[in-house]
C-alpha cells in the first residue's frame, strides 16, 4: 500500500460507449474487463485476424505462430476471461512445457530447465555441481520475493507519480537488493557461466544487458522458471482467438479489417475514430493499442518529449521454416548460448552491429503439437536478436544474407540439413517490424531501463477520456504485462475495483 494513498487518474465524463483500437493481447484484455464492467465495447483491427504480434501463418499444412511463443503466468490469462465470469478452461487448452527450456552450450554440456525446484536443483547439481544447486535454491527464494513485492505495487497498478512508489514494499525491494544491477546480483548466487547466463538472459526481453539492468528484471525470471511455461493445443495464435471468442460472448463489436485513420478530437477531449475508409465511430472514451508512439503520431497527431526520448529494445530476425527435419536432441524451446556473452549484448545495444558469436532460440512447437504441421514434419521458429532499426543496416539488402547465414548457424550447431529441410518459410526482418507498425522496428518497445520503467514510462492516459494499453506504456513488454496493461487501462475508465483480489498477486 502506497504510505502516501491517492486513487490513480481516471477519464472524466461519461463512459458508457468506448472504441478500443486493435485486437492485440492488450486491446482484447482491456476490451474483456469493460464488457465484464457493463461497457459498449466496439474494438476495431486492422488485420482480418485478432492477435497483433501473436499472429498465424497458415502455410502448405503448416501453421507457424509470429511472435510470443514462450507462454507464461496462466493465472493472468485465467483472470481476463474471470472478467466476463468465464473459465479458461471452456476456451483453452493450454499444457505445460516440458522441460521449460532446453540450454545447449559451446563446450558440449546442456542443461534442461524445470519449474520443479527439486528437478532443477538436481539438473544443476548433476551438470555443475551440488554448491551450484545450492546457490540455485537460495536464487529462487530471491526471485519469488521479487515477485511478492513488485506485483502489487509496480506492477499490477496504475502510477501516476513517482510518489506512488513510495511504499513499504519500495523499502523490502531496496533492502533485498532489486536497484543493484542484475548481473552481480546473481553472480551472488550462482558461480557458474552457465547457470549465470541461464538465470539472466532474460534481461533481454527487458532491452537491456544483465550489466545495465536492474536487478528487479529477475523476476521475469520468477515468471518462467520458477512459475512454469505453457503452451496452448493450436499454437499462441489460440490465445488471443480464444479471447476475441469470448469477447464477442459478451457482447464485444469486433470489427477486422478495420484501420483506424486518426481520433477525433477536440483540445484534449476524443469524440470517437475516424477509419481510412472514412467511417465515424463515436465515442465517449477511446483506448488506443497500437504501439504507443505510433499511435500518438499517426492516431493523435503529436509526439510529447517523453515520447521522443525513448530508446528502443534490439529487434530480431525470425525465421519461420515448415521443414522435413527432425532432430532427436531438441526439446520445445531450445537455447544455443554462444562462446561470447557481454559481447553480445554490447554488439547488439551500443554497436548497434549484429551479433559476431550468436546466442539464439530455436523453438519447435510441433515437439508438443504435432497437429501444427503435415504428418511427419516439423516447425521451427528461429529467432535471432538483432539491433533495432537505429543501427545503419540496410535489411533489404542484408535479409537474404543473414537468412543464410542463420541457416549455416543452425547447421553448425547441430542442426544437421536444416538447410535442406526447409520446405516453407517466412522471414521477418526488423524492417518488417516497423512496417507492421512497431516504432524503430522494436518489435519489444522502448527498453525498460530505470529512466524508461514504471511511472517514468509513457503513462496510459492522455487528456480527458483516451487511453494506451500495450507494450509501449506501463507496465511494459511481454504476454503477462500487456494482459496486465489491459486491466490497468479498463481501470482508467471504470476506476479501481476496491472488491478485486486477483489470484496472480500473492
Ligand atoms: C518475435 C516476437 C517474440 C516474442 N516472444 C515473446 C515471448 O516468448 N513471450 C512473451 O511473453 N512475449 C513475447 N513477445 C512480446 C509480446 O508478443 C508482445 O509484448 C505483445 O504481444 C504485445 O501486445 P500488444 O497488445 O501490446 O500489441 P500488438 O500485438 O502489436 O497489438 C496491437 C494491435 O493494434 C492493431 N493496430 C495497429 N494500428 C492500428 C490501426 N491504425 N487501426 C486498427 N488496428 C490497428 C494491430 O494490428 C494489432 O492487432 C514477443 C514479440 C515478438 C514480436
Amino acid at each position: 500500500m502506497a504510505l502516501l494513498r491517492r486513487e490513480p487518474r481516471t477519464v472524466t465524463g461519461p463512459t458508457d460507449r468506448v472504441v478500443v483500437v486493435g485486437a492485440g493481447l492488450a486491446g482484447l484484455s482491456c476490451a474483456l474487463r469493460l464488457a465484464g464492467a457493463g461497457r459498449r465495447v466496439t474494438v476495431l483491427e486492422r488485420e482480418p485476424v485478432p492477435g497483433g504480434r501473436a499472429g498465424l501463418i497458415e502455410d502448405s499444412g503448416f501453421r507457424f505462430d509470429t511472435g510470443p511463443t514462450v507462454l507464461t503466468m496462466p493465472d493472468l490469462i485465467r483472470d481476463v476471461f474471470a472478467a466476463v465470469d468465464e473459465d479458461m478452461d471452456d476456451w483453452l487448452d493450454l499444457m505445460p512445457v516440458e522441460p521449460l527450456y532446453r540450454a545447449f552450450y559451446p563446450d558440449g554440456s546442456q542443461l534442461d530447465v524445470h519449474s520443479d525446484v527439486d528437478a532443477m536443483a538436481d539438473e544443476i547439481a548433476r551438470v555443475v555441481s551440488p554448491q551450484e544447486a545450492d546457490g540455485y535454491r537460495r536464487y529462487v527464494d530471491f526471485v519469488s520475493q521479487l515477485y511478492r513485492y513488485e506485483m502489487r505495487d509496480f506492477i499490477d497498478r496504475n502510477i501516476d507519480s513517482p510518489v506512488d512508489l513510495l511504499t513499504e514494499n519500495l523499502a523490502r525491494l531496496v533492502a533485498l537488493g532489486g536497484f543493484r544491477r542484475l548481473a552481480p546480483k546473481v553472480r551472488q548466487y550462482l558461480s557458474d557461466p552457465r547457470t549465470e547466463r541461464l538465470f539472466s538472459f532474460q534481461a533481454m526481453y527487458a532491452g537491456l544487458s544483465p550489466q545495465d539492468a536492474l536487478a528487479i528484471y529477475a523476476v521475469i525470471a520468477y515468471m518462467d522458471s520458477v512459475a512454469g511455461v505453457y503452451f496452448p493445443k493450436g499454437g499462441m495464435h489460440a490465445l488471443p482467438r480464444a479471447m476475441a471468442a469470448a469477447a464477442e460472448k459478451h457482447g464485444v463489436d469486433i470489427r477486422y479489417s478495420t484501420e483506424v485513420a486518426s481520433v477525433e478530437r477536440h483540445g484534449t477531449r476524443a469524440s470517437g475514430v475516424i477509419t481510412t475508409d472514412g467511417e465515424r465511430f463515436e465515442a465517449d472514451v477511446v483506448v488506443l493499442n497500437p504501439d504507443l508512439p505510433v499511435a500518438y503520431r499517426e492516431l493523435l497527431g503529436e509526439e510529447p518529449w517523453s515520447v521522443r526520448r525513448l530508446r528502443y529494445s534490439p529487434s530480431c530476425f525470425l525465421l519461420l521454416a515448415g521443414s522435413a527435419a527432425s532432430y532427436t536432441k531438441t526439446a520445445h524451446h531450445n537455447i544455443h548460448f554462444g562462446r561470447s556473452w557481454d559481447q553480445v549484448f554490447r554488439e547488439l545495444i551500443d554497436e548497434r552491429r549484429l551479433m559476431s558469436d550468436p546466442s539464439i532460440l530455436v523453438t519447435n512447437p510441433t515437439y508438443s503439437d504435432p497437429a501444427l504441421a503435415p504428418e511427419g514434419k516439423q516447425v521451427y521458429y528461429v529467432l535471432f536478436p538483432t539491433p533495432n532499426l537505429d543501427a545503419p543496416i540496410d535489411w533489404r539488402s542484408e535479409g537474404p544474407r543473414y537468412r543464410d547465414q542463420v541457416v549455416r548457424t543452425l547447421e553448425e550447431r547441430g542442426y544437421v540439413g536444416f538447410g535442406d529441410g526447409i520446405e516453407v518459410e517466412h522471414v521477418t526482418t526488423p524492417l518488417d517490424w516497423a512496417h507492421r507498425g512497431m516504432e524503430r522496428g522494436a518489435p519489444f518497445a522502448a527498453a525498460h531501463s530505470f529512466s524508461q520503467t514504471g511511472p517514468f514510462r509513457p503513462s496510459n492516459i492522455w487528456g480527458e477520456n483516451v487511453v494506451f494499453t500495450g507494450s509501449g506504456t506501463q507496465p511494459g513488454v511481454g504476454v503477462p504485462m500487456v494482459l496486465v496493461s489491459g486491466r490497468l487501462a479498463a481501470e482508467r475508465v471504470t476506476g479501481v475495483d476496491p472488491g478485486y483480489a486477483p489470484s496472480y498477486v500473492r
